[in-house]
């Protein structure tokens, strides 16, 4: 690699091109590429991610745009390549959150993102300009876009020729070569040839299928197969497919006319992007082919074709629902035939496949898989990818959109082709590639990462947030009321409630062990976390003392039971002079060394006395002495600033033996 700083005649060093992706690499999802130049940025998509198993709750994946929101004052606009989700699917939560000026972009999906937006209510802060093929638009001093008509599973997409002052970027955005596209605009190829003879400094291309050898078959090869499936069908059929592959979609509305059904759409991406589709005239169909959902269970199933959401298996999406028989109008009949128009997107695999179990466990005929050529994919495979190498012969070469191992895949193509291993770079996410006329190398990083959003979009999972989260699916949530005065006594034995906890211990097990903790941190940590204000009442840090009780109960669930469930303390405060609850090891004593301070984190309470490997010390099985009936957390505070029993209990190792009546059903009303 070269790393010479391209200077002009002049001996004035020019700047270098800076193309930082924020998404989009070792994964496939979130595009979003930023251009810098001197002063100016301009951002090529920016798209979303779906949530993968263990985000419990995430609706949306969006790429850390910190590096945005730091330099928005220099972003110039934005360029969007097409309509699909993972390339405008995080325009509108940008808009909130920093300014782009303006929008260039194809009729198609700009209109699906003026959706987006006037849900999000940020319309009015930026300009939409539409492009048609071969446009040119300038964005900021340095840099201008033309837009190369190509061909995708989505209408309306293009290739970028970016020109900076270093030379001419082709940024090839997500394409396959289809000679005979569905809607008959067919890639401009003599474009990308031009650039290729004027000299292309460097290609960014699309990496998703760089293992699978061949070209990619025309969009067109799935009618024939598809027709076979619709017409040889006794019953009702039902194909669901991405509501955004636009051709796929045509061409399905055209199939169930020729066959003589009716459409019912279900899911709101099928509603919403067929209305836009057939209102821009990218798709054609007639009417009175559609038939609301409620009133087509009145027509003959042979007559019907059901349209829906749900090819990855997200859980929400129709056919997922109606796998479950949990679908308000629709339930699968044995004569029914589904079939998966798309492939599940790595990491939907298991779902897809138990969507597809559960259909067919209720003896609907399922259609699925790579054999029955009812897909094919939008993205081309290795001899499309040397086309467009061959077209563009670039000089440096940077495969992006795809997992690290079809990156090595789409460079060991680019290497076949003659360009040499040292004129291409592999990136990450937050990388930057920096350009000269002579050479390629990396720069600094910038921050690169994920935010996750909830269903609002606008509540961010961040996280500490999914931590708890996956505690809580996976290891459940203990509960704990202790009540504590505030001068540091325990006014009533805790209240421990378990939920989705598996556990060899009970309640009254867990309560022992919390009554512990609390004893503990009040006696090492208090003075701590107790700010005496002079005569007053002292100001404690309750936040601190439930960490505090939180981490200990955590530390030795952990170590007794190999369990981590979510603990959740809080603390009823009882007014100082509360007598002090006679704790079940009040008599037992304290076995615990003295605290080594705050040091490691757990520092004292590592000690040898608390059996921490299961190996404790036999207790000695001296009964606690059960003192007069716990006072009820609430009542607690009424027996106030009567007695001056300040004595903290001291818990000990000491097993819950059961003592007798008044101690059993102390401890069951403990657990609540
Ligand atoms: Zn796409
Ligand atoms: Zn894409």
């Amino acid at each position: 690699m070269t790393h010479s700083n391209g200077a002009n005649p002049s001996g004035i060093k020019k700047p270098a091109l800076r193309v930082i992706p924020l998404g989009g690499l070792h994964e496939i999802g979130k595009n979003t590429c930023v251009f810098e130049y001197g002063d100016d940025i301009m951002l090529v998509d920016a798209g979303l991610a779906f949530p993968s198993d263990g985000m419990h709750g995430v609706n949306v994946v969006m790429p850390d745009t910190s590096y945005l929101k730091e330099n928005q004052k220099r972003i110039r606009g934005m360029i969007v390549t097409h309509g699909h989700e993972d390339h405008i699917g995080g325009i509108a939560h940008h808009l909130k959150n920093f300014n782009i000026p303006v929008i260039h972009g194809p009729r198609l999906a700009l209109a699906m993102l003026t959706g987006k937006m006037e849900e999000a209510g940020v319309m009015d802060r930026t300009i939409l300009q539409t492009v048609a093929p071969r446009d040119v638009v300038k964005v900021g001093q340095h840099f201008s876009v033309e837009f190369i008509r190509n061909t995708h599973s989505m209408a309306d997409s293009f290739s970028l020729a970016i020109t900076s002052p270093v030379g001419t970027v082709i940024f090839t955005g997500d394409f396959k070569f289809d000679h005979t596209p569905v809607d008959g605009e067919t890639f401009d190829m003599a474009r990308l040839a031009h650039y290729g003879d004027q000299g292309v400094l460097c290609l960014f291309s699309d990496s998703t299928n760089a293992e699978v050898p061949g070209f990619c078959p025309p969009e067109r090869s799935v009618f024939p197969c598809l027709d076979r499936h619709i017409s040889q069908a006794e019953g009702r059929v039902i194909i669901t497919t991405f509501a955004s592959s636009i051709h796929r979609v045509s061409m399905i509305l055209e199939l169930a006319l020729k066959n003589g059904r009716k459409v019912g759409l279900l899911g709101r991406s099928m509603l919403n992007v067929i209305a836009k589709a057939r209102e821009l005239g990218y798709m054609r169909a007639p009417d009175d082919l559609f038939v609301p959902i409620k009133q087509i269970r009145d027509l003959p199933d042979r007559e019907t074709l059901l349209l829906m959401t749900g090819s990855q298996g997200e859980p929400l999406a129709a056919l997922s629902r109606i796998s479950r028989g949990e679908h308000p109008q629709v339930q699968v009949k044995s004569t029914d035939t589904i079939i998966f128009s798309a492939s599940p997107i790595p990491g939907n695999t298991i779902s897809v496949v138990n969507t597809i179990d559960r259909l067919m466990m209720q003896g609907a005929k399922v259609v699925y898989g790579k054999g029955e050529g009812i897909h094919v994919s939008g993205h081309g495979f290795q001899e499309d990818q040397k086309l467009m190498l061959a077209l563009t012969k670039p000089k440096y070469f940077v495969p992006v959109h795809g997992e690290h191992r079809m990156l090595v895949a789409h460079s060991k193509t680019a290497q076949s082709m003659g360009i040499p291993a040292d004129n291409i770079l592999i990136i990450d996410n937050g990388d930057v590639v920096q350009l000269s006329p002579d050479s390629i190398s990396k720069g600094d990083p910038v921050k690169a990462g994920i935010e996750l959003l909830d269903a609002s979009r606008n509540g961010i999972v961040d996280a500490r947030v999914l931590k708890e989260r996956q505690q809580l699916a996976e290891d459940g949530v203990i509960t704990l009321l202790a009540v504590i005065s505030t001068d540091g006594v325990m006014a009533a034995p805790p209240r421990v409630n378990i939920r989705g906890v598996v556990t060899t211990a009970d309640a009254r097990k867990l309560s022992m062990w919390a009554e512990r903790e609390i004893g503990w941190v009040l006696e090492n940590r208090w003075n701590q976390l107790c700010r005496n204000t002079g005569g007053k009442a002292p100001d404690v840090d309750w936040v601190g003392v439930q960490r505090e009780v939180e981490v200990g109960l955590q530390r030795r669930l952990r170590r007794e039971l190999q369990v981590e469930p979510l603990i959740i303390c809080l603390v009823q405060p009882a007014p100082a002079g509360t007598p002090a609850y006679k704790g079940r090891a009040e008599a037992e004593p304290d076995s615990r060394p003295a605290p080594r301070g705050r040091g490691g984190r757990d520092g004292g309470r590592d000690g040898g006395g608390r059996g921490r490997d299961g190996s404790a010390p036999a207790p000695q099985r001296q009964l606690a002495t059960v003192g007069a009936p716990a006072p009820a957390a609430a009542a607690a505070p009424a027996a106030a600033a009567t007695t001056v029993a300040v004595k903290k209990p001291a818990p000990a190792e000491l097993e819950p033996e059961p003592a007798g009546r008044t101690r059993r059903r102390r401890s069951a009303a403990a657990v609540g």
